[in-house]
């Protein structure tokens, strides 16, 4: 099982970082050892100094499939979730600028956290579900799915091209703006609509 990740796919997120806008999706993966395990607190890494929280939607692939055309991504997932895609900024900053890969930034020990799978079919429309994650109890971060770049078929579709997709792989859809720390015994709780779909603590 392998996550996918997209970065920059909301402009109001691309414009905090001062990130240029891409003319593709920009795609990075995690392992599976990224993964939070259940009931587990998110680790803060000794290595970095500033770690952000990225609150993102979730698409859990079930069926082998390469080179997916657009209109059958959707035949593809059946769950949405929600999770956080954890990033060690200060060393990802170093990285980027010295033109080295991101993943000691984004894809260590612990760095992906996982809520819980709902059908799609509890959501009218895909491309536009509201998400927020609270911190301490307040929003920090808030999104729609409609002001991604690129939709979650069109995701689908271009990860395809790339990476044969398998039965239980993970694709995180970016991230909107409202990034910020993690410290030590910091509370994130992620939302889609007002459903909750996952609590960790930071330690
Ligand atoms: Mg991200």
């Amino acid at each position: 099982m392998k996550l996918i990740c997209i970065g920059r796919n909301y402009v109001d997120h691309i414009d905090e970082l001062k990130n240029e806008k891409p003319s593709s999706p920009v795609i990075f993966l995690k392992p599976d050892s990224a993964v939070i395990l259940k009931n587990h607190p998110f680790f803060i890494p000794d290595y970095s100094n500033d770690v952000h929280y990225e609150v993102e939607v979730l698409i859990k692939i079930k069926k082998l499939g390469k080179s997916i055309d657009v209109k059958f991504s959707h035949t593809y997932y059946d769950e949405i979730g929600l999770g956080i895609d954890f990033t060690a900024r200060d060393l990802q900053s170093e990285l980027k600028k010295n033109g080295l890969p991101w993943e000691k930034s984004k894809a260590f020990d612990g760095s992906a956290l996982i809520g819980k799978w709902v059908n799609k079919n509890e959501f009218n429309d895909l491309n536009n579900l509201n998400f927020s994650l609270k911190k301490n109890g307040t929003i920090v971060q808030f999104g729609n799915t409609s002001n991604m770049l690129w939709f979650i078929d069109e995701l689908i579709s271009e990860v395809s091209k790339f990476f044969t997709l398998k039965i239980g792989d993970v694709i995180f859809t970016g991230t909107p703006s409202g990034v910020g720390k993690v410290s030590e015994n910091d509370l994130f709780e992620g939302f889609i609509n007002e459903k909750q779909f996952f609590s960790i603590k930071s330690k």
